[in-house]
């Protein structure tokens, strides 16, 4: 026979809402390149983004709480990028998907904004261009990661540019 020590599940509020957060995600992708295929083939049966808990994609940042950028922002845009995020409620997580989102890309002109964190605070970058499907999963996975450690409090919530999680191809899990 079981003691109730065995049969006793004790744990912290805030780490109990956490495990719900991040498998219950709701993305918005900001598309504006190449990039934003991936994404379609990332939410696709084939790599099936459902698995971790993110799949109900949402275009209106009120109903979100990731925003994925996905491809070149130009500096017209970074303006309404900023806007959009702005209209995100907290908390609210970022991953920038590909060369042009993280840093301008080959993009290194006059019009394009080199990278995306220096209009919006970013949690995860995607590296690759473009980065595959399986890359934009397991940037999921590591936010996940990241919202699990900022309820136990080894991270602070609002660090974000300063720890950012870099996801290089070699880490690549296969599907
Ligand atoms: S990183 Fe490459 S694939 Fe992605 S939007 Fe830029 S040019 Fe296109």
């Amino acid at each position: 026979m079981s003691s109730a020590e065995n049969n006793i599940l004790t744990t912290k509020l805030n780490e109990v809402i956490a495990w719900g957060r991040k498998y219950s995600l709701w993305p918005m992708p900001f598309g504006t390149a190449c990039c934003a295929i991936e994404f379609m083939g990332a939410v696709s049966a084939v790599f099936d983004i459902s698995r971790f808990g993110a799949e109900l994609v949402r275009f209106s940042p009120r109903q979100s709480d990731l925003l994925l950028v996905l491809g070149t922002i130009n500096y017209k845009q970074a303006a309404i990028l900023k806007k959009v995020y702005e209209q995100m409620c907290e908390p609210k997580y970022v991953i920038a998907v590909g060369a042009c989102a993280t840093c301008g890309g080959f993009y290194d002109n006059y019009a394009v904004l080199q990278g995306i964190d220096e209009v919006i605070p970013v949690d995860v970058y995607v590296p690759g261009c473009p980065p595959r499907p399986e890359q934009i999963l397991l940037a999921i996975v590591k936010l996940q990661e990241k919202i699990e450690a900022q309820a136990r409090g080894e991270i602070a919530k609002d660090v974000k540019r300063a720890a950012p999680e870099i996801l290089y191809s070699s880490k690549v899990p296969t599907v």
